[in-house]
């Protein structure tokens, strides 16, 4: 068995952001060369998600709403995280909802994704350098 793994570095210009990394996870699924398996992708921060879902906009500002409605940004104080120098509590219950990690299939050297499937890395605290872990085992 083989195993592969590569980190991804993202730093998004905003506090909250949905990237689609599916192009970046196939390249780096192609350099493993590996074609049977599984892979692994993860968010390596308790403020950020991977999830897989559709990439259509209208989505993507409907998930931002929503999110927004069960953990809201503001007001800071009302939660007990940000009785400190934290102000990101919104951001780690967001992370709890979206998820942590994403398994998907290798099947022939490709990502097995049902219809528009498409992974996606979702930042809730950004502004600053965070990585995503992609492990691949397989043969
Ligand atoms: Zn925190």
């Amino acid at each position: 068995m083989k195993s592969y793994r590569k980190e991804l570095w993202f730093e998004t210009p905003t506090r909250r952001q949905l990237i689609n990394i599916t192009p970046k996870v196939e390249e780096i699924l192609k350099e493993s060369k590996i074609k049977e398996g599984l892979c692994l992708v993860n968010a390596m921060h308790i403020t950020a998600s991977v999830f897989i879902n559709d990439d259509e906009s209208g989505l993507h500002k409907d998930f931002e709403n929503w999110l927004e409605k069960l953990a809201p940004e503001k007001p800071y104080s009302q939660y007990r995280h940000n009785d400190g120098f934290e102000d990101n509590a919104d951001a780690h219950l967001k992370r709890t909802i979206m998820g942590r990690e994403v398994v998907i299939s290798v099947t022939e050297g490709k990502l097995d994704f049902g219809p528009w499937e498409q992974i996606f890395y979702g930042e809730f605290d950004g502004k600053r350098r965070k990585r995503v872990l992609v492990k691949i085992v397989g043969e």
